[in-house]
């Protein structure tokens, strides 16, 4: 099969350079529990320009990328259940849990120290065919198409996982919330929180992204670190900038808390006690996110209707998928069309 590797993880838009490659790899074989996957289309995720670009060390060397895949079951291995041969089938970051930890045994198997994520630990879906163990593979709602479905399975789901860890307690909602940065997480976050009855307020530079903050429904639209029109019960900062950080925390009104979303942020400079931390704000940090998010996240979406901006691009052109997103040359989401 035909599937992008990260040959030498280093700067993408570096004159000359190459570090991610289109190669023939063999088409893997399903192991025990697990589903042979013929990939459809693959979102691309800021995590893959981490991967590409070495932020994240290297897990497995030549390792395929993509991790917001749907596509379709090839082959079932040994006592895969719950799926059959043809089914529409996700296939998002978390990829396997060891299940016996205190973690896992408690619920919350996304701080698991087993566990393995897809296109970083394994091969993902920056390629033609892709495995997952069918117990982490997700059922796509009918009604949501193969693109549109595509970058709810991580930037829709990290999302949601950093809305719930920026509630003050399960089940409501903040009031006032603010979102730092409006890429592919933030603008399916948004959708959802104004859903389900936040105002949502967006700090993020570039006037496209200002424009699509506000078309879809947010209540003010202002640059990156400019002050909302009002304190904030919550923020969330999608932008990997720890620079944000007080800004954000300045921004909070009395108990209010952040929640950062993504896996890679630059170092937060020093926080003032009395400006930023006092009257008990919380600093939230978000890791990965459980199964139940993913399935609670995609039925939500399909529910109220939560679509993602999307932008395709052909299989082939995937490095230049990154060098736009890492350029910021499009708002919403990439998505690598195998179709
Ligand atoms: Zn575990
Ligand atoms: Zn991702």
């Amino acid at each position: 099969m035909r599937a992008w590797s990260v040959t030498e993880p280093g700067p993408i838009d570096r004159n000359g350079a190459a570090p991610l490659r289109l190669v023939d790899k063999p088409t893997p074989t399903p192991g025990p529990g697990e589903l042979l996957v013929r990939v459809r289309v693959c979102g691309v995720c800021r995590t893959d320009l981490h991967v590409t670009e070495g932020d994240l060390p290297v897990h497995r060397p030549g390792v395929t990328p993509g991790h917001e895949i749907v596509g379709e079951v090839a082959e079932t291995g040994p006592s895969a259940e719950g799926f059959s041969i043809g089914d529409r089938v996700g296939v998002a970051w978390l990829h396997h849990t060891d299940g016996t930890c205190r973690h896992c045994r408690s619920g919350d198997e996304n701080l698991c120290a087993a566990s393995t994520y897809t296109g970083w630990d394994t091969d993902g879906g920056y390629a033609e065919y892709t495995t997952v163990p069918a117990a982490y593979a997700y059922r796509i709602p009918d009604g949501l198409d193969d693109v549109a479905a595509a970058p709810l399975l991580c930037a829709g789901i990290i999302g949601y996982r950093a809305l719930k860890r920026a509630r003050r307690e399960p089940g409501t909602m903040p009031a006032r919330l603010g979102l730092y940065g409006f890429g592919g997480s933030a603008h399916l976050c948004a959708q959802l929180a104004i859903a389900l009855g936040s105002t949502v307020h967006v700090m993020t530079r570039g006037q496209q992204a200002r424009d699509l903050a506000l078309s879809l429904g947010a209540a003010s639209a202002g640059d990156a670190y400019d002050e909302p029109p009002e304190p904030l019960d919550a923020a969330i900062t999608f932008a990997p900038v720890g620079e944000l950080v007080p800004v954000a925390m300045r921004a909070l009104d009395r108990g209010g808390i952040l929640s950062i979303a993504g896996i890679h942020l630059t170092d937060t400079p020093p926080l003032n006690y009395e400006r930023e931390l006092f009257y008990e704000k919380e600093i939230r940090s978000v890791t990965a996110n459980t199964r139940a998010d993913g399935r609670e996240f995609l039925r939500l979406a399909a529910r109220h209707g939560v679509r993602a901006t999307t932008h395709t691009y052909p299989f082939d052109q995937a490095d230049q998928a990154l060098r736009d997103l890492k350029a910021g040359a499009f708002d919403g989401a990439a998505v690598l069309d195998l179709r």
